[in-house]
């Protein structure tokens, strides 16, 4: 007989989920999965970081090919095959799913493919009835789609990022709505692809939550790449015939018109909260809709954590398994440390990439640290010029008195991978002399980090 109590319950396996699950499992006997989707692996394997990586990647590959002769080469044909795109994802997702599934599916969890809800404090109620007991609860059901109240957004079959990251042809001409990391990450995909693209950002420039000069260097890559760009607009009108869709919007004082056979709605998700039952449990949500969490996780029921893009504030896979590690350490009585934001790590995958590390100078200054501050750009730099990659820099800051690095910055070639260094020093609290002790390959991309830690050396 299947029981019905457990030591530990997970609502949601994706990642935070399956992090807290397999954490409490070291010292819980029974712990139990609750996962309602119809394909187990949740967001980051199936529709999001997995794919999109994936697609992307091909999409660079693309665009060096058709940059052949930069690099004295002739490549005579270089085009997407869509549907081999589409099957080379669906074959690499396949592996990474399947092995999430199996350890979903181990005896050394109960797991039930089932939608769950609180009924009260200690009890959730499962969608076939059943009801489940725990010493503690973990929510980890990640977000969804929002959908911003512009006139006639809700009327119309816009795409999601769901339906880029599954396309098998190639969208002749899109509207993409959004200006933050996968509405770029995916314009710049489907442009690459061959897809007319027009997208549409609200705030004055794309990519809000990264320094204004990272989103600069960004929005001149798109634009040189042929997007269609507009920012600072006013979303008016949304509507759809069978000619395609039409949004209407501000820019620049004027009204404009654009229409194509295709809309993305990149606008942003919310937290996945509905139907929870959240208060039937009294658990309480912040005015952003996250689940309200101290630094370790627990929400305003004693007895119930939360973790991942349901608690926020950052919607990003590792910084989901942290505090799923974190909250199911502290709620089996284990020594547990709130993750340290001050030396968040965030990645776009644009070309070129945005990598930052720590605090931004925009943190600094609100913060009134004092702090000096170095660039170097890649356009002075003999391995990104061989490259043929001259666009972007990099920015080191460091305390003014110790010269610890409080953060950097890397928009560049793979600045995913190079800011890794930074934030080594940054989670070390390195400073600019202990990182000028380093053997800086020559030539390499990674030495470029040299430059500017010299030069607030020098400075200190
Ligand atoms: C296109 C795209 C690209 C991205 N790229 C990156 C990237 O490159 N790097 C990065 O760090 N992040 C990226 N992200 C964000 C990242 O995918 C998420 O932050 C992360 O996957 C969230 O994990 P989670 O565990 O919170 O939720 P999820 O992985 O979404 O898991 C939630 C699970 O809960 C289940 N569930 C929901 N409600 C219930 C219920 N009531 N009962 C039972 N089960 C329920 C769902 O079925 C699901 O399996 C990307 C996101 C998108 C959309």
């Amino acid at each position: 007989m299947t029981r019905n109590s457990f030591d530990y319950i997970v609502i949601g396996g994706g990642s935070g989920g399956y992090a807290a699950a397999r954490t409490a499992r070291e010292t819980c006997e029974h712990v139990a999965i609750v996962d309602c989707a119809p394909t187990l692996g949740g967001l980051c394997i199936l529709r999001g970081c997995m794919p999109s990586k994936t697609l992307i990647y091909s999409a660079e590959v693309l665009h060096l090919a058709q940059l052949a002769d930069k690099f004295g080469l002739d490549i005579p044909e270089s085009k997407v095959d869509m549907a081999r795109l589409h099957k080379r994802k669906l074959d690499t997702i396949q592996e990474f799913a399947e092995y999430r599934q199996e350890q979903l599916e181990s005896d050394r969890f109960t797991l039930f493919r089932n939608r769950a809800k609180f009924i009260d404090e200690n009890t959730i109620e499962l969608d076939d009835g059943t009801r489940l007991r725990a010493d503690h609860f973990m929510i980890a059901t990640g977000s969804v789609v929002s959908e911003p109240p512009v006139p006639g957004l809700a009327d119309v079959p816009y795409w999601t990022s769901d339906d880029i990251l599954d396309l098998d042809f190639l969208p002749e001409k899109i509207i993409v709505l959004g200006g933050g990391i996968v509405a770029c990450e995916l314009t710049q995909f489907l442009r690459r692809v061959g897809s007319e693209v027009i997208q549409i950002q609200r705030s004055p420039h794309i990519l809000k939550e990264t320094s204004p000069e990272a989103a600069e260097v960004i929005e001149q890559q798109l634009i040189s790449e042929g997007v269609e760009l507009y920012t600072g607009t006013a979303l008016e009108a949304i509507s759809h015939s069978d000619d395609g869709f039409t949004v209407d919007f501000t820019h620049d004082g004027a009204s404009k018109q654009v229409s194509a056979p295709f809309l993305l709605n990149a606008l942003g998700r919310r937290p996945a909260t509905d139907g929870l039952g959240l208060e039937a449990a009294g658990i309480e949500i912040e005015t952003s809709g996250h689940i309200r969490c101290n630094d370790l996780q627990t929400t305003s029921n004693p007895k119930v954590s939360a973790c991942g893009d349901v608690a926020g504030p950052h919607e990003i896979v590792h910084v989901a398994i942290m505090q799923g590690e974190l909250a199911a350490r502290h709620a089996t009585s284990r020594p547990a440390s709130p993750v340290d934001y001050d030396s968040l790590l965030g990645v776009v995958f644009t070309d070129p990439q945005i990598g930052h590390v720590g605090l931004s100078e925009r943190t600094l200054k609100e913060r009134g640290i004092e702090y000096l501050s170095a660039d170097y750009p890649f356009d002075d730099h003999g391995k990104s010029i061989l490259m043929e990659a001259k666009r972007g820099y990099v920015k080191v800051m460091a305390d003014k008195t110790t010269g610890v690095v409080l953060g950097a910055e890397c928009v560049g070639k793979d600045g995913g991978e190079l800011i890794h260094a930074m934030a080594v020093a940054v989670t070390m609290k390195a400073t600019v002399h202990d990182l000028l002790k380093v053997h800086w390959y020559h030539p390499t991309l990674s030495e470029i980090w040299s430059y500017p830690l010299e030069d607030i050396a020098d400075e200190l």
